[in-house]
């Protein structure tokens, strides 16, 4: 399949064009699951998850998502799960819930194809200590049965990370950093209370790397308080310059209402909706003039990485942790607010520590909010898989897949004709594309096949702004 990838060239030609600016400002979902978390519903029904875990097959493949639900300090723009300890003694009684959950788990689950894909999200997985690291990372391989090749990948804070960690990470086998890294200057560093030198990420870097954990990625963001295209694309340009193999550049949401501590941040000194598209092309054209390949809504990968290997063959995928090469059905996630996934349908566990730990410590996995899926959350599902990850879809494929007429889709092709006239897709029979001009309203072109949040009707305030 061919995919657009940006030049520098084209990216010169980008503008926000003014009849796009309401779109943009209107709450669309990321897509990183269909349906969307805001489709899931208090106490999901225990025996349906059960029997998603009995339907894993005896080969399948599976992955694991672990939550570690704690910082050092908050950062104003956070919108994850964390909370600040204070000590060690929350984050070791963590530990042993942690462990005790891994054990629910491996006497729940039947026979598997073992695990392939392990990744550690927060908050900061470096919260734990070395020596828990490693009592963590023995049990999960023990009962997950993680594969020896598999990709263990962990989300880190370079503030935070120290050399005995480095060495656990890497005698457990981790094979990928992801370094919260978001803005190189003082000034937007202090106004979201991260402070980051450049020299202590360029640090990080270079252990990992010397400690044989190669495959390193960087999160960017833009949108935040003081930032300019200018400084954004500085920042971007100091980030590429240690070569991260991947760099994701997500846009700060600011949703005060959801994430209190956001309440910290100046609203005057926020970018408004042109200058946060701006922001993201200078970011983008950067990244692309370093020799990045840009993936979807708002990855970047080095020409070699595996992740742009699979944008040119078609088998990107999109999952909680964003774009990856992963294509199991199933993820389990363990830890405070993790969201697992079946074929079936999702289900989260308790995001309240205590409500987890009491729950694990009984014996009892907390899932407390769940979707169930369809078979047209399944074709949906689909559709909005390939188009967020390739910009482009053939709709009539899918449906073929299915076993449904195109014809499921004339509402959705009607919506799409009047972003079509707007210049934000092109529809060419069943097929529909999104320009590399208007990448940054993928979100909305998908949002025409959702279900639950049409473009013309959506909830106020349940998701982020489109750009
Ligand atoms: S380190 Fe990451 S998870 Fe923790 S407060 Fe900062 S942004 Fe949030």
């Amino acid at each position: 399949m061919r995919v657009d990838i940006a030049t520098p060239q084209t990216l010169m030609e980008f503008s926000m064009r003014p009849e796009w600016f309401d779109l943009a400002q209107k709450p669309v979902p990321r897509y990183t699951s269909y349906p969307t978390a805001a489709q899931f519903e208090d106490n999901p029904d225990a025996d349906a998850v059960s029997s998603w875990i009995a339907g894993i097959g005896p080969s399948e493949p599976i992955s694991v998502y672990v939550h570690v639900p704690f910082c050092e300090q908050l950062c104003w723009y956070c919108g994850c799960h964390t909370t600040v300890p204070n000590g060690y003694t929350r984050i070791g009684r963590f530990v042993d819930v942690l462990l005790k959950e891994i054990e629910l788990w491996k006497a729940k689950l039947p026979q598997h194809g073992g695990g392939v894909h392990l990744h550690f999200g927060g908050g900061t997985p470096n919260a734990l200590n070395p020596k828990d690291m490693l009592r963590v990372l023995d049990s999960l391989r023990d009962a997950f049965c993680i594969d020896d090749d598999a990709e263990i990948s962990i989300e880190l804070d370079p503030r935070t990370l120290n050399p005995e960690m480095i060495q656990s990470l890497a005698a457990g086998g981790v094979t990928r950093a992801s370094l919260g890294v978001q803005d190189f200057n003082r000034t937007v560093q202090e106004a979201i209370n991260r402070i980051q030198p450049f020299l202590l990420v360029k640090g990080a870097v270079e252990a990992l790397r010397g400690a044989d954990i190669t495959a390193i990625n960087f999160d960017l963001l833009y949108g935040l308080p003081h930032q300019t295209a200018e400084s954004v694309a500085h920042s971007a340009e100091m980030a590429a310059s240690l070569k991260p193999d991947r760099i994701s550049a997500f846009g700060y949401a600011h949703v005060p209402w959801f994430a209190k501590h956001q309440r910290a941040i100046d609203e005057k000194t926020l970018p408004d909706t042109k200058a946060r598209f701006d922001q993201f092309e200078a970011l983008s054209e950067t990244l692309v003039d370093f020799g990045y390949v840009q993936i979807g809504l708002d990855h970047f990968a080095r020409e070699e990485d595996a992740l742009a290997g699979a944008l040119k063959i078609g088998a990107l995928h999109r999952n909680f942790q964003g774009y990856t090469t992963d294509s199991c059905r199933t993820l389990i996630a363990l830890g405070p607010s993790g969201i697992s996934e079946f074929p079936g349908g999702f289900v989260q566990n308790a995001k309240d520590i205590r409500d987890y730990s009491e729950s694990v410590m009984a014996g009892d996995i907390p899932h407390r909010r769940g979707v169930r899926r369809t078979d047209e959350d399944r074709l949906r599902s689909a559709v909005i898989e390939r188009l967020m990850c390739d910009m482009q879809v053939d709709v009539a494929k899918v449906c073929q897949r299915f076993d449904v007429p195109l014809s499921h889709f004339a509402d959705a092709f009607e919506l799409l004709r009047g972003l079509e006239r707007l210049g934000i897709c092109d529809v060419t029979g069943s097929v529909v594309q999104v320009p590399v001009e208007a990448r940054v309203l993928l979100r909305s072109v998908a949002q025409c096949f959702d279900a639950y949040s049409s473009p013309n009707a959506v909830p106020a305030n349940r998701h982020a702004k489109a750009v």
